[in-house]
């Protein structure tokens, strides 16, 4: 059961009463993580924080920036809010086995007055303030690809001045915790090294990546 409707029937600028939801300078500060997870298959777990845990969808092809590409996202458990910071690796025979990056983290913003409410009408507009994802997304409910153990959404950004062509998970795959590849994660915590290695862009490409974010810096260094 959601508060949506005590809150409704209430001006908690008025009444005593309580409003039974984080005070509004908390709510402004609700964290969201993206968890790189190359379990059986690759994928990006996307968590919101709300009412004290992490509302969390699998997105497998991770998020676009491209407000023209839809992403699906199966909904799945709920977590404990202190996952937001979990990156190592899940040992062989547990659930999830495989290695886990903090691939973005931040905060987020609801773009609407009541969240249990657009959850339940499957529609949530919210902005992201991470390290590599930022401005207006929407996850939207889509039933008709459900199965019986998870619900369907869509994970599209919206356009604004940080939509874009760029596969962002191409261009930036380390972590944003540790700036580490899932190769390194897995050597790190005696994981399958190969196998965490065919879920990071090829040699090449993080070389890249690696040498257009030194380039940057130093060109912002040089800045007068
Ligand atoms: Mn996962």
């Amino acid at each position: 059961m959601s508060l949506s409707e005590y809150r409704k029937k209430r001006n908690f600028r008025v009444t005593p009463e309580p409003s039974g939801g984080p005070p509004a300078e908390e709510i402004s500060r609700l964290i969201f993580v993206i968890q790189k997870h190359l379990s059986s298959h690759l994928h990006y777990d996307f968590r919101l924080e709300w009412n004290g845990i992490l509302l969390s969808w699998a997105v497998p092809k991770g998020p676009s920036l491209s407000s023209s590409v839809k992403r699906l996202a199966m909904r799945v458990e709920d977590h404990p809010v202190e996952y937001a910071n979990f990156e190592g690796v899940i040992p062989e025979g547990e659930y999830g086995a495989g290695t886990v990056m903090v691939w973005d983290k931040g905060t987020w913003e609801p773009e609407i007055p009541d969240v249990d409410a657009a959850l339940k009408e499957g529609e949530l507009k919210f902005t992201l303030l991470g390290k590599k994802l930022k401005g207006s997304w929407v996850l939207v409910h889509t039933p008709g690809y459900s199965s019986t153990r998870h619900s369907a959404w869509l994970l599209i950004k919206h356009e604004d001045r940080y939509a874009s062509k760029r596969d962002i998970t191409l261009d930036e795959p380390y972590s944003v915790l540790t700036h580490r590849l899932l190769a390194d994660i897995a050597r790190d915590g005696g994981g399958d090294v190969k196998k965490a290695a065919s879920g990071d862009p090829s040699a090449d490409r993080a070389v890249r990546a690696s040498s257009t974010k030194a380039a940057s810096v130093s060109a912002r260094k040089r800045q007068p």
